[in-house]
């Protein structure tokens, strides 16, 4: 279920391992749309993470440069952001190579899972063969399975403004900027807010720009903090073992700043230091109890994303440009209310830090909030049917579904399900580091191990 990176890159372990097998691919967008990240971008918007390090099989990290090369030889290094959407068409091309490849049987449903429920010998489905059509009554269909991976991705965090609304025209309110059209129609003068400084919010300022958009940027957001940039190509790496990193979330941090300080000292980047912790980073966040979690979330989180999740050094040098000539304002506050103004326009008003409210006459408030980091009230009709009906719950926090270390699905009742694993970023709550390609493609070949074994495990007693 869900045909983004996860789902179709578990896709092609299983072809591989199951020439004779019949899968089906069940997604809700259209197929040269491999999810989110690369299906809805424009053609400049680039990668965070450097070619060599985007290969979909863990074995083969280079792949998609080996690809590059083939397509346009000595235009893109191997250490260099390329535009994402050139990993959305290898991504497409390479998963109908290996389909094509294997002989097996793979059909593509065009559909929204919006239920699930587990048989015993197989899990029943109900799929929305609608979902494609806006305001469409759903056209549910059932749909049986012996195994399931399910691989949604995280649904969006919820608008910000849903209580703040009073009889504003819809259209101004962008609840999803990735929605084919989000960013059209607007006048190129117009002031827009922003809702959020993160990398979605970088995202979408620059398509903005490269839309023609003209007007005065200004992003919203608690911490009022842009992403920061990646290191200089060719710094060499540092290396670091799980045992530096042990105790608290307050030591791991303390070590990690002090490493830090360390390459700065030498002449290095910074980034070298958190690039080492991220291989061990699974294993500490199991080593934490749910308080630790918690505080590390409440206290260290927008911090550690701004370090973790960088943007390439020219988008940066972009957008600071942008701010230093004040056609994009960073402000620090909150969305309190949304009224409707002039022309087609809103006022929004922003609290901010230090308690004052400013009001802000925009043609847009767009929702760069990210994904969701509570799924216990999840409407994504999907995870919320799982858990309604007690084949998954949430970890302590609510950040993703519970799974073992098979990638199985855990129910309310403790026990892992054979046959429903989960992949991608649902296994945020075990992993804690669930976002990009090099650790979603372990993660994908994990689930699809493991749906293999219990495969073979059943076709050798039926032999028997
Ligand atoms: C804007 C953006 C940029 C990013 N850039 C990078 C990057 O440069 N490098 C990197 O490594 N990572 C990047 N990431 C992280 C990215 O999320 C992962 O790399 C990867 O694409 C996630 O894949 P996924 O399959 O787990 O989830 P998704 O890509 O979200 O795919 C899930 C799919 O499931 C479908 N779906 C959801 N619910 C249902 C349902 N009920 N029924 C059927 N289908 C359903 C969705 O339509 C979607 O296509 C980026 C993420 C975003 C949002």
């Amino acid at each position: 279920m869900g045909g983004g990176f996860s789902g179709l890159v578990a896709l092609v372990h299983l072809c591989r391992a199951i020439p004779s097998g019949t899968f089906a691919i069940i997604e809700c967008h259209p197929l040269h749309f491999p999810g989110t990240a690369y299906g809805s971008c424009d053609s400049e918007h680039l990668l965070n993470v450097p070619a060599v390090r985007m290969g979909p099989i863990p074995e083969d990290p280079a792949s998609f440069h080996l690809w590059l090369e083939t397509q346009t030889p000595g235009k893109f290094r191997a250490d260099a952001f390329v535009p994402r959407a050139l990993f959305g068409a290898y991504l497409t091309e390479f998963v109908a190579d290996e389909v094509a490849r294997s002989g097996a049987h793979v059909s593509f449903v065009r559909a929204a899972v919006i239920d699930m429920h587990d048989a015993q010998s197989h899990v029943n489905l109900t799929l929305d063969c609608a979902c494609d059509a806006a305001d469409a009554p759903a056209r549910p269909q059932p749909m049986a399975a012996r195994c399931v991976v399910i691989a949604p991705g995280l649904p969006a965090s919820p608008a910000p403004w849903a209580d703040h609304v009073h009889g504003v025209p819809a259209g101004a309110l962008v609840p999803d900027p990735w929605k084919a059209g989000a960013l059209l129609g607007i006048p190129p003068d117009a002031g827009i807010m922003l809702l959020g400084s993160g990398l979605t919010a970088v995202d979408i300022a620059e398509g903005l720009r490269r839309l023609g958009h003209r007007g005065v940027i200004r992003m919203v957001s608690r911490n009022g903090r842009l992403p920061l940039p990646h290191a200089d190509h060719g710094e060499p790496p540092m290396l670091a073992t799980r045992e530096q990193f042990a105790g608290s979330p307050a030591k791991v941090l303390s070590v990690l700043r002090r490493a830090a300080r360390q390459r700065i000292a030498a002449g290095l980047g910074w980034q070298g230091a958190i690039d080492a912790i991220r291989p061990h980073i699974p294993a500490i966040w199991k080593s934490w109890s749910t308080a630790e979690r918690r505080h590390f979330i409440r206290r260290a989180r927008a911090l550690w994303e701004i370090h973790r999740h960088r943007v390439p050094v020219q988008v940066l040098a972009d957008i600071t440009a942008q701010c230093a000539a004040g056609t994009l304002i960073i402000e620090r506050g909150e969305l309190v209310a949304v009224h409707p103004a002039t022309s087609g326009t809103v006022a929004a008003s922003v609290r901010t830090a230090d308690g004052a409210t400013h009001v802000h006459t925009v043609a847009r408030v767009i929702n760069c909030t990210g994904p969701s980091m509570n799924l216990r009230d999840t409407r994504h009709p999907l995870l919320a049917s799982v858990q309604r009906n007690g084949l998954a719950c949430t970890d302590d926090l609510g950040l993703g579904l519970r799974s073992d270390d098979e990638c199985r699905l855990v129910g309310t009742n403790g026990v892992a399900n054979p046959r429903i694993v989960i992949a991608g970023a649902l296994r945020r709550g075990d992993m804690w580091e669930a976002t990009a390609v090099p650790d979603l493609r372990v993660n994908a070949a994990r689930a699809a191990a493991t749906l293999v074994a219990l495969l073979a495990d059943q076709h050798s007693k039926a032999n028997i």
